[in-house]
């Protein structure tokens, strides 16, 4: 600290003075409230229900990678840097697909201008809410923005497991859950739901850089940090509604493992690597062994930069599904359809939707 100056101390009589003045005012004018106070704290304590054999292989029927193949994940896999035409249609394909579901999802595209080493570009990220008035909402997460590439002998860049694979599970995850969180509809005020986020933006135009990338997160966690949440309130946004941030990313290769990367968020982790084992007991995946199992004991201690960064940063909880090591094709003109692995989707689509349901009791 600068300077000489000692703050006063206050004398017995001031302070018992504040404390009564204190007492007197209503809890919501104070700093926080203790309603808030506590339903910030609820994610911490959250417990999954965790789902029988039955319901285990209810889910594993339920989803289809040849649909989810077809009408998801194909129109994906165009150029869609931001700004792109591709990048409009892309837009508009995850927007109809969630808008024909049941489940009663809001839709709202954040569209902004972000500086770039291009000069001014234009970013819409997409937020897909089911009950938006709800205290908590768990996210799932991926971008749907393809790294700008100059085109190659014809060849253009697609992204397939950055991330348009990520992008097509969480729209089949939403199709074929779509009765279960459809009943959140009938919930006359539930507590807790969920929330998609498509990101615009997150590759690099360039050289990766605090400034070139993420623009689509960086942007969304500002605005969410200064939007009040439940709406109305005083001391509480948007991010302390977000229970927990699941990122999806660089998904689809064959072999995929997962680290364990935040200790705050290691209990869900161990929930996604009990899944995948009970899956695995039941039958339920394709060509999967245990030794090769996707969630690993292991942690790494480097920092990868996605789109969790700027959630992170502010003090939302993080689930960061990114393969690792990344697969061998990343930011190569063969991360196509190609080089996918259909098996390894599909156990994941299991994993992750079993997961969402054990999260949200449903
Ligand atoms: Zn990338």
């Amino acid at each position: 600290m600068a300077g000489g100056c000692a703050p006063r101390v206050l004398s017995t009589r001031h302070l018992l003075l504040l404390l009564l003045l204190l007492a007197t005012l209503p809890l919501a004018t104070r700093g926080i409230s203790r309603g808030a106070a506590a339903w910030t704290q609820e994610k911490n304590y959250h417990q999954p229900a965790v789902l029988n054999s039955s319901s285990l292989k209810q889910v594993a029927g339920g989803t289809s990678i040849s649909g989810m193949w077809q009408n998801d994940l194909r129109p994906l896999l165009i150029e869609r840097y931001p700004g792109s035409p591709g990048s409009y249609a892309v837009r508009q394909h995850i927007m109809q697909r969630i808008q024909r579901l049941q489940a009663d999802w809001v839709l709202e595209v954040d569209t902004f201008l972000g500086q770039t080493p291009y000069g001014y570009r234009s970013f819409s990220n997409i937020i897909s809410t089911l009950n938006p008035t709800a205290k908590r909402h768990l996210v799932l997460a991926c971008h749907y923005d393809s790294k700008f590439f100059p085109h190659w002998d014809n060849r253009v860049f697609v992204g397939a497991t950055d991330s348009a694979v990520p992008c097509a599970m969480m729209l089949e995850l939403a199709r074929a859950l779509d009765k279960q969180l459809l009943s959140l509809k009938n919930v006359s005020k539930p507590d807790l739901s969920l929330q998609l986020i498509f990101f615009d933006g997150e590759e690099a135009f360039l050289h990766w850089s605090p400034q070139d990338s993420l623009y689509g997160s960086r942007h969304l966690a500002t605005k969410m940090a200064s939007t009040p949440h439940p709406p109305g309130a005083r001391d509480t946004n948007q991010l302390h509604g977000m229970d927990l941030l699941v990122l999806l990313d660089l998904i689809g290769a064959p072999n995929p493992t997962f680290p364990n990367l935040f200790p705050n968020s290691a209990r869900w982790f161990y929930r996604l690597q009990a899944i995948e084992h009970e899956l695995h007991g039941l039958g339920l995946l394709k060509d999967h062994s245990l030794e090769r199992q996707y969630f690993q004991n292991h942690g790494y201690r480097g920092v990868i930069q996605d789109d969790h960064i700027p959630f992170l940063r502010k003090g939302v909880p993080i689930l960061h599904l990114v393969a690792f090591p990344f697969p061998e094709v990343w930011h190569t003109m063969d991360d196509n359809e190609e080089n996918l692995d259909e098996a390894t989707i599909d156990n994941l689509n299991k994993i992750i939707q079993v997961f969402v349901l054990e999260y949200l009791h449903l």
